[in-house]
Protein backbone atom coordinates (compact mmCIF):
# COMPACT_ATOMS: atom_id res chain seq x y z
CA UNK A 1 0.00 0.00 0.00
CA UNK A 2 1.89 3.21 -1.31
CA UNK A 3 1.88 5.79 1.72
CA UNK A 4 1.25 3.58 3.94
CA UNK A 5 0.90 4.60 7.47
CA UNK A 6 4.57 4.69 9.37
CA UNK A 7 4.84 4.02 12.70
CA UNK A 8 3.95 7.63 14.33
CA UNK A 9 0.69 8.21 12.17
CA UNK A 10 -0.55 4.41 12.13
CA UNK A 11 -3.96 3.84 12.80
CA UNK A 12 -4.33 1.18 15.23
CA UNK A 13 -4.29 -2.69 13.42
CA UNK A 14 -8.14 -2.82 13.20
CA UNK A 15 -8.50 0.24 10.59
CA UNK A 16 -5.12 -0.31 8.65
CA UNK A 17 -6.55 -1.20 5.39
CA UNK A 18 -5.07 -4.91 3.78
CA UNK A 19 -7.37 -4.77 0.43
CA UNK A 20 -8.92 -1.21 -0.96
CA UNK A 21 -10.70 -3.08 -3.16
CA UNK A 22 -14.40 -3.29 -0.78
CA UNK A 23 -14.96 -0.14 -0.42
CA UNK A 24 -17.13 1.51 -3.11
CA UNK A 25 -15.88 5.14 -3.03
CA UNK A 26 -17.92 8.35 -3.79
CA UNK A 27 -17.63 10.76 -5.77
CA UNK A 28 -14.10 9.41 -7.04
CA UNK A 29 -12.12 7.50 -9.37
CA UNK A 30 -12.04 4.16 -7.90
CA UNK A 31 -9.46 2.66 -9.75
CA UNK A 32 -7.00 5.52 -9.72
CA UNK A 33 -7.14 6.36 -6.20
CA UNK A 34 -6.04 2.71 -5.21
CA UNK A 35 -3.70 2.49 -7.39
CA UNK A 36 -2.07 5.90 -5.67
CA UNK A 37 -3.84 6.42 -2.28
CA UNK A 38 -4.44 9.96 -0.71
CA UNK A 39 -5.09 8.56 3.16
CA UNK A 40 -5.20 11.25 6.21
CA UNK A 41 -5.13 9.88 9.54
CA UNK A 42 -5.11 13.06 11.62
CA UNK A 43 -6.72 16.39 11.93
CA UNK A 44 -5.83 19.58 14.19
CA UNK A 45 -6.82 23.16 13.24
CA UNK A 46 -6.21 24.10 9.61
CA UNK A 47 -4.21 21.20 8.90
CA UNK A 48 -4.71 17.54 8.26
CA UNK A 49 -2.17 14.91 8.65
CA UNK A 50 -1.49 12.17 5.70
CA UNK A 51 -0.24 8.79 6.39
CA UNK A 52 3.23 9.30 5.50
CA UNK A 53 2.84 11.73 8.07
CA UNK A 54 2.76 15.00 6.03
CA UNK A 55 1.06 18.74 7.47
CA UNK A 56 -1.60 19.70 4.79
CA UNK A 57 -3.17 22.97 5.31
CA UNK A 58 -6.76 22.67 4.74
CA UNK A 59 -8.10 25.13 2.28
CA UNK A 60 -11.27 23.25 1.74
CA UNK A 61 -12.32 23.31 5.23
CA UNK A 62 -12.81 19.29 4.94
CA UNK A 63 -15.48 19.35 1.81
CA UNK A 64 -16.76 22.93 2.98
CA UNK A 65 -17.82 22.33 6.11
CA UNK A 66 -15.18 22.66 9.05
CA UNK A 67 -15.96 25.78 9.38
CA UNK A 68 -14.35 26.08 12.99
CA UNK A 69 -11.11 24.19 12.44
CA UNK A 70 -10.67 20.37 13.13
CA UNK A 71 -10.96 19.00 15.93
CA UNK A 72 -12.20 21.67 18.03
CA UNK A 73 -12.01 20.39 21.72
CA UNK A 74 -15.13 21.44 22.96
CA UNK A 75 -17.19 19.48 20.02
CA UNK A 76 -14.95 16.18 20.99
CA UNK A 77 -15.70 16.56 24.07
CA UNK A 78 -19.57 16.81 23.66
CA UNK A 79 -20.12 14.13 21.19
CA UNK A 80 -18.04 11.59 24.04
CA UNK A 81 -19.84 12.57 26.64
CA UNK A 82 -23.32 12.37 24.76
CA UNK A 83 -21.61 8.88 23.03
CA UNK A 84 -21.15 7.25 26.99
CA UNK A 85 -24.50 8.99 28.22
CA UNK A 86 -27.07 8.04 25.61
CA UNK A 87 -26.15 6.39 22.22
CA UNK A 88 -29.39 6.73 20.06
CA UNK A 89 -33.30 7.30 20.52
CA UNK A 90 -35.87 7.92 18.00
CA UNK A 91 -37.74 11.26 17.14
CA UNK A 92 -40.38 9.55 15.65
CA UNK A 93 -43.15 10.37 18.59
CA UNK A 94 -40.41 10.56 21.46
CA UNK A 95 -36.93 12.41 21.73
CA UNK A 96 -34.29 14.17 23.84
CA UNK A 97 -33.97 17.62 25.58
CA UNK A 98 -30.57 18.51 23.32
CA UNK A 99 -32.99 18.22 19.92
CA UNK A 100 -35.33 20.87 21.09
CA UNK A 101 -32.57 23.16 22.45
CA UNK A 102 -30.70 23.00 18.96
CA UNK A 103 -33.44 23.72 17.27
CA UNK A 104 -34.24 26.77 19.08
CA UNK A 105 -30.57 27.71 18.60
CA UNK A 106 -30.66 27.51 15.23
CA UNK A 107 -34.13 29.61 14.93
CA UNK A 108 -31.81 32.12 16.85
CA UNK A 109 -29.57 31.92 14.05
CA UNK A 110 -31.60 32.26 11.63
CA UNK A 111 -33.46 35.64 9.83
CA UNK A 112 -36.56 36.68 11.70
CA UNK A 113 -39.49 34.38 10.83
CA UNK A 114 -37.38 31.05 10.19
CA UNK A 115 -38.08 29.13 13.11
CA UNK A 116 -39.04 26.01 12.76
CA UNK A 117 -36.50 23.21 12.51
CA UNK A 118 -36.81 19.96 10.70
CA UNK A 119 -34.01 17.80 11.06
CA UNK A 120 -31.78 15.38 8.63
CA UNK A 121 -28.71 13.42 8.50
CA UNK A 122 -27.24 15.21 5.17
CA UNK A 123 -28.12 17.94 2.91
CA UNK A 124 -29.45 15.72 0.12
CA UNK A 125 -31.73 14.62 2.93
CA UNK A 126 -32.30 18.74 4.12
CA UNK A 127 -32.84 19.47 0.04
CA UNK A 128 -35.44 16.45 -0.57
CA UNK A 129 -37.15 17.16 2.76
CA UNK A 130 -37.39 20.29 1.84
CA UNK A 131 -39.13 20.06 -1.59
CA UNK A 132 -41.60 17.33 -0.15
CA UNK A 133 -42.22 20.22 2.65
CA UNK A 134 -42.91 22.91 -0.12
CA UNK A 135 -45.33 20.32 -1.65
CA UNK A 136 -46.89 19.23 0.80
CA UNK A 137 -47.45 22.65 2.29
CA UNK A 138 -49.65 23.70 -0.97
CA UNK A 139 -51.52 20.52 -0.79
CA UNK A 140 -52.38 21.03 2.76
CA UNK A 141 -53.87 24.39 1.75
CA UNK A 142 -55.92 22.81 -0.73
CA UNK A 143 -53.96 23.97 -3.90
CA UNK A 144 -52.73 20.58 -4.56
CA UNK A 145 -52.11 21.54 -8.21
CA UNK A 146 -48.92 23.64 -6.98
CA UNK A 147 -46.13 20.67 -7.62
CA UNK A 148 -43.77 21.93 -10.16
CA UNK A 149 -40.22 22.84 -8.45
CA UNK A 150 -37.95 25.64 -10.19
CA UNK A 151 -34.11 24.77 -9.90
CA UNK A 152 -31.13 26.72 -11.82
CA UNK A 153 -28.16 25.81 -14.28
CA UNK A 154 -24.94 25.09 -12.54
CA UNK A 155 -27.07 24.27 -9.28
CA UNK A 156 -25.80 21.85 -6.68
CA UNK A 157 -28.54 20.03 -4.39
CA UNK A 158 -27.18 17.17 -3.20
CA UNK A 159 -27.53 13.27 -4.72
CA UNK A 160 -31.06 12.58 -4.00
CA UNK A 161 -33.73 12.69 -7.17
CA UNK A 162 -35.26 15.47 -5.69
CA UNK A 163 -32.23 17.55 -5.30
CA UNK A 164 -30.64 15.70 -8.63
CA UNK A 165 -33.72 17.08 -10.27
CA UNK A 166 -33.68 20.59 -9.41
CA UNK A 167 -29.95 20.91 -10.06
CA UNK A 168 -27.84 22.01 -12.82
CA UNK A 169 -24.45 20.24 -13.38
CA UNK A 170 -25.55 18.03 -16.46
CA UNK A 171 -22.87 15.22 -15.82
CA UNK A 172 -24.46 14.46 -12.25
CA UNK A 173 -27.61 14.21 -14.24
CA UNK A 174 -26.81 12.19 -17.21
CA UNK A 175 -26.64 8.44 -16.22
CA UNK A 176 -29.67 8.25 -14.02
CA UNK A 177 -32.87 8.13 -16.00
CA UNK A 178 -35.99 10.10 -15.57
CA UNK A 179 -35.40 12.31 -12.76
CA UNK A 180 -38.59 14.25 -11.08
CA UNK A 181 -41.11 15.59 -14.45
CA UNK A 182 -42.63 18.60 -12.76
CA UNK A 183 -39.35 20.76 -12.62
CA UNK A 184 -37.92 23.84 -14.67
CA UNK A 185 -34.92 25.67 -14.51
CA UNK A 186 -33.73 29.46 -14.08
CA UNK A 187 -30.34 30.31 -16.18
CA UNK A 188 -27.36 30.49 -13.96
CA UNK A 189 -25.52 34.12 -13.39
CA UNK A 190 -22.13 32.97 -14.89
CA UNK A 191 -20.83 35.81 -17.46
CA UNK A 192 -17.52 36.77 -17.76
CA UNK A 193 -18.50 39.28 -19.98
CA UNK A 194 -19.38 41.38 -17.82
CA UNK A 195 -18.46 40.32 -14.29
CA UNK A 196 -14.71 39.19 -14.38
CA UNK A 197 -12.74 39.29 -11.51
CA UNK A 198 -15.42 41.18 -9.39
CA UNK A 199 -15.08 40.85 -6.02
CA UNK A 200 -18.29 40.42 -4.03
CA UNK A 201 -21.72 40.38 -5.26
CA UNK A 202 -21.43 41.32 -9.08
CA UNK A 203 -22.80 44.45 -10.13
CA UNK A 204 -24.29 43.26 -13.34
CA UNK A 205 -26.89 40.29 -13.57
CA UNK A 206 -29.95 40.98 -11.42
CA UNK A 207 -32.44 41.18 -14.20
CA UNK A 208 -31.85 37.34 -14.71
CA UNK A 209 -33.96 36.70 -11.91
CA UNK A 210 -36.91 37.99 -14.53
CA UNK A 211 -36.29 34.66 -15.76
CA UNK A 212 -38.59 33.41 -13.40
CA UNK A 213 -41.39 35.69 -14.70
CA UNK A 214 -41.25 33.84 -18.22
CA UNK A 215 -41.22 30.24 -16.64
CA UNK A 216 -44.50 31.43 -14.69
CA UNK A 217 -45.93 32.63 -17.72
CA UNK A 218 -45.25 29.39 -19.45
CA UNK A 219 -46.51 27.09 -16.80
CA UNK A 220 -48.94 29.49 -14.24
CA UNK A 221 -48.34 30.32 -11.55
CA UNK A 222 -50.84 28.29 -9.62
CA UNK A 223 -48.77 25.14 -10.75
CA UNK A 224 -45.68 26.41 -9.16
CA UNK A 225 -44.77 25.18 -5.55
CA UNK A 226 -41.07 26.31 -5.22
CA UNK A 227 -37.89 28.05 -6.48
CA UNK A 228 -34.86 26.82 -4.60
CA UNK A 229 -31.60 28.62 -5.71
CA UNK A 230 -28.08 28.10 -3.53
CA UNK A 231 -27.72 31.96 -2.80
CA UNK A 232 -24.07 31.79 -3.85
CA UNK A 233 -23.56 28.95 -6.25
CA UNK A 234 -20.92 26.55 -4.60
CA UNK A 235 -19.77 23.25 -6.48
CA UNK A 236 -21.02 24.69 -9.33
CA UNK A 237 -18.03 27.28 -9.66
CA UNK A 238 -18.59 29.57 -6.55
CA UNK A 239 -21.01 32.04 -8.05
CA UNK A 240 -22.11 35.45 -5.83
CA UNK A 241 -25.37 36.64 -6.53
CA UNK A 242 -25.48 39.65 -8.67
CA UNK A 243 -26.73 42.71 -6.59
CA UNK A 244 -30.72 42.77 -6.33
CA UNK A 245 -30.94 39.22 -8.52
CA UNK A 246 -31.66 37.40 -4.87
CA UNK A 247 -34.41 40.41 -3.61
CA UNK A 248 -35.65 40.17 -7.21
CA UNK A 249 -36.63 36.97 -7.01
CA UNK A 250 -38.07 36.65 -4.04
CA UNK A 251 -40.00 39.76 -4.94
CA UNK A 252 -41.44 37.43 -7.90
CA UNK A 253 -42.10 34.58 -5.55
CA UNK A 254 -43.79 36.63 -3.27
CA UNK A 255 -46.38 37.83 -5.87
CA UNK A 256 -47.07 34.70 -7.50
CA UNK A 257 -47.57 32.45 -3.85
CA UNK A 258 -44.21 30.30 -4.94
CA UNK A 259 -42.37 29.37 -2.05
CA UNK A 260 -38.73 30.38 -1.76
CA UNK A 261 -36.05 27.78 -0.71
CA UNK A 262 -32.19 28.68 -0.39
CA UNK A 263 -29.99 25.72 -0.33
CA UNK A 264 -27.60 27.08 2.11
CA UNK A 265 -25.38 23.61 2.71
CA UNK A 266 -22.51 25.98 2.14
CA UNK A 267 -23.20 29.06 3.06
CA UNK A 268 -24.96 28.46 6.09
CA UNK A 269 -23.16 28.63 10.01
CA UNK A 270 -20.52 31.11 8.99
CA UNK A 271 -19.33 30.91 5.61
CA UNK A 272 -19.79 34.50 4.91
CA UNK A 273 -19.08 35.83 7.62
CA UNK A 274 -22.83 35.59 9.46
CA UNK A 275 -24.98 32.50 10.58
CA UNK A 276 -26.46 32.18 7.07
CA UNK A 277 -25.95 33.84 3.65
CA UNK A 278 -29.92 35.30 4.53
CA UNK A 279 -28.31 37.14 7.40
CA UNK A 280 -25.59 38.64 5.02
CA UNK A 281 -27.51 39.17 1.74
CA UNK A 282 -30.65 40.54 3.38
CA UNK A 283 -32.77 38.15 1.76
CA UNK A 284 -35.08 36.14 3.80
CA UNK A 285 -36.67 33.00 1.93
CA UNK A 286 -39.77 30.57 3.37
CA UNK A 287 -36.94 27.38 4.06
CA UNK A 288 -33.27 27.51 4.30
CA UNK A 289 -31.64 24.32 3.84
CA UNK A 290 -28.83 23.51 5.94
CA UNK A 291 -26.21 20.48 6.52
CA UNK A 292 -21.79 20.66 6.68
CA UNK A 293 -21.17 23.70 9.23
CA UNK A 294 -23.80 22.72 11.20
CA UNK A 295 -21.79 20.00 12.95
CA UNK A 296 -18.92 21.52 12.09
CA UNK A 297 -18.61 18.35 9.79
CA UNK A 298 -18.00 16.32 12.65
CA UNK A 299 -21.01 14.36 13.17
CA UNK A 300 -23.57 13.73 9.77
CA UNK A 301 -26.44 16.00 10.16
CA UNK A 302 -28.72 18.54 8.06
CA UNK A 303 -31.77 20.73 8.70
CA UNK A 304 -34.70 22.23 7.02
CA UNK A 305 -35.52 25.96 8.71
CA UNK A 306 -39.08 27.11 7.85
CA UNK A 307 -40.77 29.72 8.40
CA UNK A 308 -43.52 29.84 11.35
CA UNK A 309 -45.79 30.37 8.68
CA UNK A 310 -45.11 27.54 6.45
CA UNK A 311 -45.06 25.53 9.62
CA UNK A 312 -48.17 27.02 10.70
CA UNK A 313 -50.09 25.68 7.38
CA UNK A 314 -49.51 22.14 8.82
CA UNK A 315 -50.73 22.11 12.40
CA UNK A 316 -54.44 22.51 11.38
CA UNK A 317 -55.79 18.84 11.46
CA UNK A 318 -56.51 17.09 14.50
CA UNK A 319 -54.42 17.27 17.15
CA UNK A 320 -53.29 13.54 17.38
CA UNK A 321 -52.73 12.94 13.38
CA UNK A 322 -48.90 13.21 12.17
CA UNK A 323 -48.98 16.21 10.25
CA UNK A 324 -45.93 15.63 7.67
CA UNK A 325 -45.30 12.09 6.76
CA UNK A 326 -41.92 12.29 6.24
CA UNK A 327 -38.68 11.73 8.78
CA UNK A 328 -35.76 9.75 8.67
CA UNK A 329 -34.59 6.74 11.59
CA UNK A 330 -31.14 9.46 12.63
CA UNK A 331 -33.45 12.41 12.14
CA UNK A 332 -32.37 14.66 15.35
CA UNK A 333 -29.54 11.64 16.34
CA UNK A 334 -27.99 12.51 19.81
CA UNK A 335 -24.56 12.67 18.97
CA UNK A 336 -25.39 15.06 15.79
CA UNK A 337 -27.46 17.37 18.30
CA UNK A 338 -24.40 17.55 20.73
CA UNK A 339 -22.06 18.04 18.03
CA UNK A 340 -24.53 20.72 16.64
CA UNK A 341 -24.31 22.54 20.23
CA UNK A 342 -20.85 22.33 20.89
CA UNK A 343 -20.33 24.02 17.40
CA UNK A 344 -22.60 27.30 17.69
CA UNK A 345 -21.25 27.79 21.11
CA UNK A 346 -17.23 27.25 19.56
CA UNK A 347 -18.65 29.62 16.42
CA UNK A 348 -19.63 32.36 19.46
CA UNK A 349 -16.73 31.48 22.10
CA UNK A 350 -14.63 32.03 18.91
CA UNK A 351 -16.78 35.47 17.65
CA UNK A 352 -16.15 33.18 14.31
CA UNK A 353 -19.10 35.17 12.96
CA UNK A 354 -18.62 38.65 14.45
CA UNK A 355 -14.98 38.51 12.76
CA UNK A 356 -16.55 37.46 9.55
CA UNK A 357 -16.31 40.81 8.20
CA UNK A 358 -12.65 41.54 9.33
CA UNK A 359 -11.71 38.09 7.95
CA UNK A 360 -13.48 38.31 4.68
CA UNK A 361 -12.09 41.11 3.32
CA UNK A 362 -8.41 39.92 4.44
CA UNK A 363 -9.37 36.69 2.12
CA UNK A 364 -11.08 39.12 -0.86
CA UNK A 365 -7.45 40.95 -1.15
CA UNK A 366 -5.64 37.60 -0.59
CA UNK A 367 -7.23 35.87 -3.67
CA UNK A 368 -7.36 38.70 -6.17
CA UNK A 369 -3.26 38.85 -5.73
CA UNK A 370 -3.62 35.53 -8.08
CA UNK A 371 -4.74 37.75 -10.95
CA UNK A 372 -2.10 37.75 -13.93
CA UNK A 373 -1.12 34.05 -12.81
CA UNK A 374 -0.63 31.86 -15.80
CA UNK A 375 -4.02 30.50 -17.18
CA UNK A 376 -6.18 32.90 -15.07
CA UNK A 377 -9.39 34.01 -16.60
CA UNK A 378 -11.18 34.92 -13.77
CA UNK A 379 -11.19 34.77 -10.09
CA UNK A 380 -14.51 35.52 -7.99
CA UNK A 381 -14.71 35.70 -3.58
CA UNK A 382 -17.67 36.26 -1.57
CA UNK A 383 -17.33 35.97 2.10
CA UNK A 384 -14.61 32.87 2.79
CA UNK A 385 -15.49 31.21 -0.38
CA UNK A 386 -13.61 31.70 -3.62
CA UNK A 387 -12.83 30.20 -6.76
CA UNK A 388 -10.03 30.75 -9.32
CA UNK A 389 -11.37 30.30 -12.68
CA UNK A 390 -8.84 28.54 -15.32
CA UNK A 391 -8.41 28.37 -19.20
CA UNK A 392 -10.42 25.27 -20.31
CA UNK A 393 -7.56 23.26 -22.10
CA UNK A 394 -8.49 22.16 -25.03
CA UNK A 395 -10.67 19.13 -25.34
CA UNK A 396 -9.92 18.27 -21.66
CA UNK A 397 -11.69 21.06 -19.54
CA UNK A 398 -11.08 20.56 -15.96
CA UNK A 399 -7.94 18.36 -16.78
CA UNK A 400 -5.60 21.78 -16.08
CA UNK A 401 -7.62 22.51 -12.82
CA UNK A 402 -7.73 19.14 -11.62
CA UNK A 403 -3.18 19.22 -12.50
CA UNK A 404 -3.24 22.33 -10.35
CA UNK A 405 -5.12 20.81 -7.44
CA UNK A 406 -2.64 17.94 -7.16
CA UNK A 407 0.50 20.03 -7.29
CA UNK A 408 -0.74 21.76 -4.82
CA UNK A 409 -1.69 18.63 -2.82
CA UNK A 410 1.95 17.57 -3.14
CA UNK A 411 3.13 20.91 -2.11
CA UNK A 412 1.36 20.77 1.10
CA UNK A 413 -2.44 22.41 0.42
CA UNK A 414 -5.87 21.36 -0.03
CA UNK A 415 -7.76 22.65 -2.65
CA UNK A 416 -10.82 21.26 -4.58
CA UNK A 417 -11.36 21.48 -8.24
CA UNK A 418 -15.10 22.38 -9.49
CA UNK A 419 -14.69 21.98 -13.58
CA UNK A 420 -12.07 24.60 -14.63
CA UNK A 421 -12.24 25.92 -10.94
CA UNK A 422 -10.11 25.76 -8.13
CA UNK A 423 -12.58 26.63 -5.48
CA UNK A 424 -11.08 27.17 -2.23
CA UNK A 425 -13.41 27.35 1.21
CA UNK A 426 -11.20 27.81 4.19
CA UNK A 427 -12.23 27.12 7.86
CA UNK A 428 -12.79 30.52 9.75
CA UNK A 429 -9.75 30.17 11.98
CA UNK A 430 -7.63 30.42 8.44
CA UNK A 431 -4.84 33.40 9.81
CA UNK A 432 -3.14 35.72 7.27
CA UNK A 433 -0.05 34.13 6.78
CA UNK A 434 -1.92 30.81 6.04
CA UNK A 435 -4.26 32.89 3.16
CA UNK A 436 -0.44 33.64 1.96
CA UNK A 437 0.43 30.10 1.69
CA UNK A 438 -2.78 29.11 -0.17
CA UNK A 439 -1.75 31.58 -2.40
CA UNK A 440 1.78 31.14 -3.14
CA UNK A 441 1.11 27.46 -3.40
CA UNK A 442 -1.43 28.24 -5.97
CA UNK A 443 0.23 30.38 -8.22
CA UNK A 444 3.53 27.90 -8.10
CA UNK A 445 1.31 25.46 -9.43
CA UNK A 446 0.24 27.21 -12.07
CA UNK A 447 3.08 27.84 -12.82
CA UNK A 448 4.10 24.75 -13.31
CA UNK A 449 1.40 23.54 -14.95
CA UNK A 450 1.54 26.15 -17.77
N1 LIG B 1 -26.70 21.30 -1.24
C1 LIG B 1 -25.56 21.97 -1.45
C2 LIG B 1 -25.61 23.41 -1.83
C3 LIG B 1 -24.32 21.32 -1.32
O1 LIG B 1 -23.20 21.98 -1.56
C4 LIG B 1 -24.32 19.96 -0.94
C5 LIG B 1 -23.04 19.24 -0.79
O2 LIG B 1 -21.98 19.72 -1.12
C6 LIG B 1 -25.53 19.31 -0.74
C7 LIG B 1 -26.70 20.02 -0.90
C8 LIG B 1 -25.57 17.88 -0.39
O3 LIG B 1 -25.12 17.67 0.90
P1 LIG B 1 -24.70 16.20 1.36
O4 LIG B 1 -23.47 15.84 0.60
O5 LIG B 1 -24.49 16.36 2.85
O6 LIG B 1 -25.84 15.29 1.07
Amino acid sequence: LAGAPDAGFAPDARSAPNDLAPYWMPFSANRAFKADPRLFVAADGMYYTTADGRQVLDAMAGLWCVNAGHNQPRIVRAIQDQAARMDYVSSFQMSHPAAFVLAERIANLAPAGLDRVFFTNSGSEAVDTALKIARAYHKVRGDANRVKLIGRAKAYHGMGFGGLSVAGIPRHRRDFGPLLGDVDHLPHTHDLAHNAFSRGQPAWGAHLADELENIVQIHDASTIAAVIVEPVTGSGGVLPPPVGYLERLREICTRHGILLIFDEVITGFGRLGAPFASNALGVTPDMITCAKGMTNGAVPMGGVIASTAVYDAFMTGPEAAVELMHGYTYSGHPLACAAGLATIETYEQEGLFDRGPEICAAWEEAVHQLKGAPQVRDIRNIGLLAAIELESRDGAPGARAGETVNRCFDDGVLVRVAGDNLVLSPPLIITPDQMGQVVDTIRTALGEVA
